[in-house]
């Protein structure tokens, strides 16, 4: 294992190499109180093309590999990860403001994608189709797509790199990672480590640089890079979907959610309140998959309600470092004020706030809960992103529904009962990619996530995980 000091770098690593970018700088700072982390050189669209071509130049000989010598590599890679866990949590909750025990548990759930995936690549079958001539023989064989551009965000600062990487790696794609500016120093942790298990020279590129719509562009527009796969914003992942257009490029989306929560009148209602708090605050509501809106059959809300204002009220905030501490800070100045508009809008329009409400300074945002939660209200259409837990109340099933899919998003979804004919109709009638039943935490490298909607396409994780990868190619043999 490793200090984490020793894994703290400021360049970007290209072609094996660590390579400065432009000459100006950009600092990454921990969002707990403002502190300047490390001055990291600033990369740009050229330091990006520069890692293209390199990715480009080690596609064939990755590509011909066999599964299994490939796998030997990642399969020390995620050692690598494993052994150096503290060191990487470190950082992660340093730049990022995630409690450190959510971080310890990030680079578990990210370095198994890796593990996951190692093994996925042996098993990238074909298929031998019954020919439709006599005289004709039919196969299909599965290859790998190219050069992937992987743009990921802040949140999961580990998991985000190799939920993308793991499958394209496997299948015997290169890869060039533009992580977030605001969360560079984890994916530079873990390119020092991927040249320890020994990748080839670019294999595994990751560019740092402030400048995210000029790299995306270049990514987006070079002919040499075959697909983008891309988690944050639909804003963003609109703005990538047109650039991808003139070079017909393929796309993986894991775009924004707004996910309901429902508890049905049957519910074990201290399972739900659990469910709930693991749903709605991790890493302070800053997730994709958090619960946006909790929705409480009339019969229950007041129970509800009053437990889960108890349970909120012993979450302790702070410097996530602090191994006693469960709620961080948010991750910059901008989602403080996003969050505190929230609140003042709910409030306008007949919200009622039953714990938190406001900043607690600068940097954090207390652990909040809306009563009386309507319709009109901004949260009900947008995603909240932080501590901010909306409770809407309904009365019949087929309400619930109507609430739950009046949205354009549609990832992660979660509802509570202990009845077995509800449990299948509501799963059936969510209009969701992912559905927890009685269950708040639904991620794992062995389930396919994604969204449908303005949520994104193609899924991460799981034997489907890697076909956003490969390319199908028919061959025909003809006079046998
Ligand atoms: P979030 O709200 O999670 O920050 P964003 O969609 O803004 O979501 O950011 C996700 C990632 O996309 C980040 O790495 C960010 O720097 C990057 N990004 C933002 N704008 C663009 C863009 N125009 N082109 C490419 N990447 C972008």
């Amino acid at each position: 294992m490793e200090d984490y000091k020793q894994l703290l770098f400021s360049k970007s690593y290209i072609n094996g190499e660590w390579v400065s970018g432009s000459s100006k700088t950009f600092e990454v700072l921990n969002p707990a109180d403002g502190s300047v982390i490390k001055k990291l050189s600033d990369g740009d669209g050229q330091t990006i093309s520069l890692a293209i071509e390199a990715a480009h130049t080690a596609f064939k000989p990755w590509s011909k590999k066999s599964a299994k010598e490939r796998a030997v590599i990642m399969q020390k890679w995620f050692a690598l990860m494993i052994a150096n866990r503290e060191s990487i949590a470190k950082i992660m909750t340093m730049e990022s403001g995630k409690p450190i025990h959510e971080s310890r548990g990030e680079v578990d759930y990210g370095a198994s994608f890796i593990q996951w995936f190692a093994e996925e690549g042996k098993r990238l079958y074909g298929d031998i189709i019954p020919g439709y001539t006599a005289d004709r023989r039919i196969m299909v064989i599965k290859q790998p797509i190219g050069v992937v551009g992987a743009i990921t965000p802040w949140n999961f600062p580990l998991a985000m790199i190799t939920r993308k990487v793991g499958p394209a790696l496997a299948a015997g794609c290169t890869v060039v990672v533009r992580p977030s500016e605001e969360t560079p120093l984890t994916a530079l942790a873990i390119a020092h480590l991927a040249e320890k298990a020994g990748f080839p020279k670019g294999v595994f590129n990751v560019v740092t640089g402030m400048n995210a719509s000029a790299m995306g562009k270049v990514l987006c527009e070079s002919p040499l890079v075959a697909k983008i796969s891309f988690t944050g914003s639909t804003r963003v992942g609109q703005i990538l979907s047109a650039q991808c257009v003139s070079t017909l490029k393929k796309l993986s989306l894991e775009l924004g959610g707004n996910a309901p929560f429902i508890v049905f009148e049957d519910a074990d209602i201290e399972a739900a309140v659990k469910g709930a708090i693991a749903g709605k605050f991790r890493f302070s509501g800053q997730t994709c998959v958090c619960v946006n809106r909790i929705l409480v059959h009339e019969n229950i809300y007041e129970d509800f309600t009053a437990r889960f204002v108890k349970a909120v009220s012993a979450f302790k905030p702070g410097n996530g470092l602090d191994e006693t501490v469960n709620i961080g800070p948010l991750i910059n100045s901008k989602a403080i004020s996003r969050v505190e508009a929230f609140v003042e809008d709910a409030v306008s329009k007949g919200g009622k706030v039953l714990i938190g409400g406001k900043k607690m300074n600068e940097q954090f945002f207390l652990p909040t809960v809306i009563g009386e939660a309507n319709q009109t209200m901004n949260f009900a259409k947008e995603e909240i992103f932080g501590p901010v837990a909306p409770i809407f109340k309904f009365s019949t099933d087929e309400e619930a529904i109507t609430l739950a899919n009046d949205t354009i998003y549609g990832l992660a979804s979660y509802f509570y009962t202990n009845d077995l004919k509800r449990s299948w109709k509501i799963s059936e009638a969510l209009e969701y990619g992912i559905v927890g039943i009685n269950e708040g935490l639904i991620s794992s490298e062995v389930a396919p996530f994604g969204g449908i909607k303005h949520s994104g396409s193609g899924r991460e994780g799981s034997k489907y995980g890697i076909e956003d990868y490969i390319e199908i190619k028919y061959i025909c043999i003809g006079n046998i």
